[in-house]
Formats: C-alpha cells, structure tokens, sequence
C-alpha cells in the first residue's frame, strides 16, 4: 500500500530514514520537510506501521490499498500497445531501453549536422552508456556547454522520457528555427538520456520499483545508489552502507562504472552548467546535498533557478519549489550535482525532480511525457538562454 506521512521533526526523519534503511518501507519521493512522503510498503505491515505513524502524529494517509493494481494497469496499457502493432513514437510509450538506443541511433543518423552520438562507458552488464551531443555548425565560434542527464533512478521513467523529448525537440525543430536554432546555436549539450541503464532496464522487465543499478554487491544485495556513489563528501550523511539498502553508497567513491564514465567524460571538459534531472517532486535544486549551509552565490542560483521554474510554470501551470536541496529535503550526500559543483566546480549545478507530484507518482500514465515533456522543454529553454 502507499501511505502519505508527513515528518514534522528530526525524529520523524530519523524513523523514516531508519525503515527505509531496514527495508521495511519504500520512499517514492525524498523525505522533505513539513510536506507529505509518500512511502510504500506491503499490507501486512500496517498492523504496527500505521499505529506507529499516528502515535507520532505523521498524519498518515492512505492514497493507494493495492500498488499491484496500478502496476497492474500499466502493464495491460503496454501489453495493449504490443498488440495493436503499430509502433509507438517516443512520445507516446515508456520505451524499453533497447528501443531508446536504437531511437537515439536513428535520430544522430537522420540529423548528421546536429548530433553525434558516442559511447561513454559500459555499465557491470555491460550495456553502453549513450551521449548524444546536440550542436549545430554555425552561430558563435565559441559555444558555451551543458551537460544534462536523465534516469540515474531506474523507476523515475519520466526522466528518460523527458530528456528524449528535449531532443527530439531541438532536432526536429531547428530547421524552422526559433528556441531549438537559438539553442543550438549557442550551446553544446551533451545529453545523456539514460545514465543507469541496467537499472532502468531491470524496472521494466522484473521489478517497476527498482532504483538503483543491477552491480552484484554481495550474495543476497544488489545494486548502488549512484545519486549517492559520487566522489565529493561522499558517504557524509543521508547515505546507507547497507549493500541491501536502496541508498547504499557504493564501497567507494565512484566506484560505480556510470559514475566513473560521467568523470571521465567531464573532468578534461569546461562546463557552463551541469543539469541532472530525477522525478518527483516539482523542485528545482541548487546545491548543497550534503549540507544545509548556503552554497556560495546561493542569491543567483535560486534567481537562475527561477527563471527555469517560471517558465515551466507557465505552460501547465504546476508550481516548482527552488532551493538548496538539503533545505528543503534533507542531507544527502554522494549526489552528482554536488560533485559537479563540489570537484569539477561547475557553478551552475542542479538538481531536477520532475511531476507529476501526487496520484500515482513513479507510475505515471502514458500522457505525462508530453505534458511534462513540453514544459520541461520551455524551462530549460529559459535557463539556457539566461547565460
Ligand atoms: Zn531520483
């Protein structure tokens, strides 16, 4: 079942965090302050789950008895794609990650003068690791240079979904110019649109609720949280050095083949900024994760942030929260957005966490990539154009 509960206290955090920690609930959403979390766990647990919330006044809520029938549901909408046998555009199904590759495939062969599409890495099954690199041929000599990616969580499929919105976008509409040509010509973006392809793979084919990647860690665990694998105050909070737990951080900093390719591909390169996009929860973070001090030039990073969160705002009208992520959530430490400004001292670092909020949460119907799609779309737009 899943559960609204709202942590009031450093006490509420520390029962939640703890549960999580032992497995004994699922957090769909980060645990943030003051605001309801959303946290799954099976039935038979409610007996002394739900008396517990109460006694410490959590406010739970019950949004959903049967998780099952909603994976369910998903399930009978992608078998009923399957049969009808026209294929589906990008736009219209959660691809598998095969279909993504070879999508991205035919999009860098159909646009030659726009895209370039590499390899970074080999993931422990050794899938590739894909960047498309969007430019165009003309406009300044001098390019500024964006890295953005997507679904570092498996189950947050509306990330990889809107990050192949965003280029089908800009390749599809440069030639007719306006946003995609202004773009383009005036940034690289290195987009890597699945960044944890085991994982997303595994959350198609055997568990929708799988977060992290599919690394064997020790007989019985799988997986390392790479939001919390990266390689600066690693492992200083909000992390878990449980093998089995859906926050472990790794054994070591980077230790992770998708961290270590993202190094090494941006570490000899200069960024204007670096965009990482998760979902949910409709917030636009600034750094830090791993502390609640301010980060330095915290006034322009949330007036970056804003231009961002306004224009998404304006095609749907669903609201972002801006602001430093430890703030408004709580510590936690290992994410790449705070490697990017922490190590490669990328200034402009955040963090995404995309819609929709509420209902049914990581299990979003068909009809959100293009709702969030093209807002997602018009605020990166907006930001980009700010510098
Ligand atoms: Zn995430």
């Amino acid at each position: 079942m899943l559960v609204s509960v709202v942590p009031f206290e450093e006490e509420h955090y520390k029962v939640l965090s703890t549960l999580e920690n032992e497995n004994e609930l699922d957090i769909w959403n980060d645990i943030h302050r003051n605001d309801s979390v959303h946290v799954m766990f099976n039935r038979t647990k409610s007996s002394w789950l739900m008396p517990l919330f109460e006694t410490l006044h959590m406010k739970p809520e019950l949004m959903f008895n049967d998780v099952q029938q909603l994976l369910d549901q998903e399930e009978a909408v992608f078998r009923a794609q399957a049969r009808s046998g026209s294929p589906r555009g990008i736009q219209d199904s959660f691809y598998s990650y095969t279909q993504l590759s070879d999508w991205l495939n035919q999009m860098a062969a159909a646009y030659p003068q726009l895209a370039k599409l590499q390899s970074i890495g080999k993931t422990y099954e050794n899938r590739d690791i894909w960047l498309i690199k969007l430019t165009s041929n003309s406009g300044a000599a001098t390019k500024k240079t964006a890295f953005l990616d997507f679904g570092i969580h498996a189950r947050e499929w509306i990330s990889p979904a809107t990050g192949a919105y965003i280029i089908n976008e800009l390749l599809t509409k440069y030639a007719s110019g306006g946003d995609a040509k202004t773009i383009l010509d005036s940034w690289e973006l290195h987009i890597v649109p699945v960044l944890n392809p085991d994982g997303y793979e595994y959350s198609h084919t055997r568990d929708r609720m799988w977060r992290k990647n599919r690394k064997v860690v020790s007989g019985t665990c799988v997986g390392v949280d790479l939001n919390r694998n990266f390689g600066y105050k690693w492992n200083t909070g909000g992390s878990s050095s449980s093998a089995c737990a859906d926050t472990f951080h790794g054994g070591s900093p980077m230790s992770e083949n998708e961290a270590k390719a993202m190094e090494n591909y941006m570490t000899p390169r200069q960024w204007t900024t670096y965009l990482t996009f998760h979902s949910y929860g409709q917030w636009w973070f600034t750094n830090w994760g791993y502390t609640t001090v301010d980060p330095p030039q915290y006034a322009l990073l949330k007036q970056k942030s804003a231009i961002g969160a306004n224009a998404i705002k304006s095609v749907n009208g669903r609201s972002y929260t801006i602001g430093s992520s430890a703030q408004i959530l709580y510590v936690a430490s290992g994410g790449s957005e705070d490697w990017t400004r922490g190590t490669l001292n990328i200034l402009h670092s955040y963090c995404l966490e995309l819609p929709p909020t509420g209902g049914t949460g990581f299990i979003a119907p068909v009809s959100e990539i293009k709702k969030t799609g093209a807002e997602t779309y018009v605020g990166v737009v907006a930001f980009l154009k700010s510098f």
